[in-house]
């Protein structure tokens, strides 16, 4: 009964089979028809050997490293037979294995703009830490390589769906403000559509509240995603879209004058940089502005003007309240200093209660703020897939309409998901995100905070980035 996409001819190679990548098979096998005995996994851990003998899937037990990884694909993706390759792996170069992809024909898809391994500890200069830098690279890729054989960069929950999100959110508000707009039909469209809303900016803002009956033991990182992912990018610098409307500038702010120039990064790791933010389960929350490829993204998309000195930019950052279980286990970890060596991944049938609340606040409108996004719940998580909980579920529903949009439009060159067709990805992925919600408020970041101290805050505008960083 499940609707079938399209065909892929050639080789399915499916890079890294953690909690994303198990996630992601079911919804391939379900929505493209393919030849099964050319879909096959990369997955360096022996743990997957199993599971994927008893379905018949190849496993190619190694880990992609710089050295090998143009032999080990170029073996599964012989020349002139096209292909799928699903990168969902860690430690995994995305420009490098996008390049050898697009030279050779194969459709690429990825959740995260990833490095080859070392890079996230090893890298000294914090400014080469940022995703900033690591998207620029795919873009200037892109610049220098128009065209050609379709690779998705950054198509996962966020990033990914949250862009499709945006503009979701954009309609509703023109709509519910009675402006009646040709629907935007390019970039500059879209961009002027923002600033004609009077949106400052977006937070990225996520509740997780999945949580099992067992409390954390101490020493292990708890997570409802990959924990290798989380503590990399949690020691990375906070990073944000720096938008127009900002009147201060953080002093350990740094900006770049290379590349599309909308973000910032704060000389500090994201995962204990606090902003006040808002979702509809909690209302107010803090949540960590951990530094997230959207955030620039999506700044950069909606910028109008020149990329130096922008007419218009709305500032957008992560702001994530992971499950509560993270939250302990990061600060354990930035209290002593030391990465926990054990990791545990929140699994769907030990998970007794929780949702992923993920959306995107607009805000600084006519209307104050708008959350808009999905309330998918783990318990609804198990009726429509299997092998995920809801997190992994945002994610690989996203990984599957970014497959269907490459099939549909596999000689797009390198794009990102602002870049794509919002209303078709949102089609293939809707019957996945459980609750799709649009939710008014009328709080801002000055309100719920502690009367009694004096902050450094200023009440003249409350969508200020200093009134939402948390000092
Ligand atoms: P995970 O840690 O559960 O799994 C990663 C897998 O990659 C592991 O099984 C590991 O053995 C494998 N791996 C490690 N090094 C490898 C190598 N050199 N070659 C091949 N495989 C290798 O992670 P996950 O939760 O499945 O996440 C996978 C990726 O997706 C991560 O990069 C993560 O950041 C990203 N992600 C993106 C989003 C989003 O919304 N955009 C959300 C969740 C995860």
């Amino acid at each position: 009964q499940y609707p079938v996409y399209g065909r892929i001819d050639g080789p399915i190679v499916i890079i890294g089979f953690g909690s994303i990548g198990r996630g992601t098979l079911p919804l391939i096998e379900r929505h493209f028809d393919f030849d099964a005995e050319k879909l096959c996994v990369v997955e360096p851990d022996p743990a997957a050997s199993t599971f994927l003998a008893q379905r018949d899937i190849t496993h190619v037990q190694e880990a992609l490293t710089p050295q090998n990884y143009r032999e080990v694909l170029g073996r599964l993706f012989p020349e002139g037979q096209g292909g799928f390759c699903v990168n969902l792996s860690v430690d995994t170069s995305s420009l490098d294995l996008m390049k050898f992809c697009r030279e050779r024909g194969v459709l690429y898809i990825d959740t995260v703009v990833e490095p080859w391994a070392g890079f996230y500890f090893e890298t000294t200069d914090n400014a080469q830490r940022t995703n900033y830098a690591l998207r620029q690279k795919v873009r200037d890729e892109k610049a220098a390589n128009p065209g050609g054989t379709t690779a998705v960069s950054c198509c996962g929950a966020n990033p990914g769906m949250v862009s499709w999100f945006v503009k979701e959110a954009l309609t509703t508000l023109a709509r519910d403000t009675g402006r009646v707009t040709p629907a935007p039909a390019n970039r500059a469209d879209w961009a002027t559509l923002m600033r004609d809303l009077g949106v400052k900016g977006v937070h990225i803002a996520e509740r997780d509240t999945q949580a099992r009956r067992r409390p954390r033991p101490r020493g292990t990182f708890v997570n409802t995603w990959s924990v290798e992912g989380f503590i990399a990018e949690g020691f990375q610098p906070a990073e944000l879209g720096w938008g127009t409307h900002e009147t201060w500038f953080p002093e350990n702010g740094h900006s770049f004058d290379t590349g599309c120039q909308s973000g910032i990064w704060l000389a500090r790791p994201g995962a204990i940089t606090r902003v006040h933010t808002w979702c509809p389960t909690p209302g107010p929350q803090f949540g960590f502005l951990v530094t997230h490829n959207e955030a620039i993204s999506i700044s950069d998309y909606y910028t109008l003007g020149d990329v130096s000195a922008p007419e218009f930019r709305p500032t957008c950052h992560y702001a994530y309240h992971p499950c509560d279980d993270a939250v302990l286990s990061l600060h354990e970890m930035f209290g002593s200093g030391r990465q926990q060596s054990v990791h545990e991944i929140l699994d769907e049938s030990e998970i007794v209660e929780g949702i992923d609340e993920l959306g995107v606040l607009l805000y600084g409108h006519e209307r104050n703020a708008l959350w808009y996004g999905s309330r998918l719940s783990n318990e609804e998580t198990r009726q429509l897939a299997p092998y995920q909980n809801a997190t992994g579920l945002q994610v690989t529903s996203a990984v599957l309409a970014g497959m269907v949009w490459a099939l549909e439009n596999p000689q797009a060159g390198i794009v990102e998901t602002d870049e794509m067709d919002h209303a078709r990805c949102l089609e293939v992925q809707r019957p996945y995100l459980g609750p799709v919600e649009a939710h008014y408020t009328d709080w801002t970041p000055l309100q719920d905070r502690w009367e009694h101290f004096e902050e450094d805050i200023d009440p003249s505008d409350p969508w200020l980035f200093r009134n939402v960083l948390a000092s």
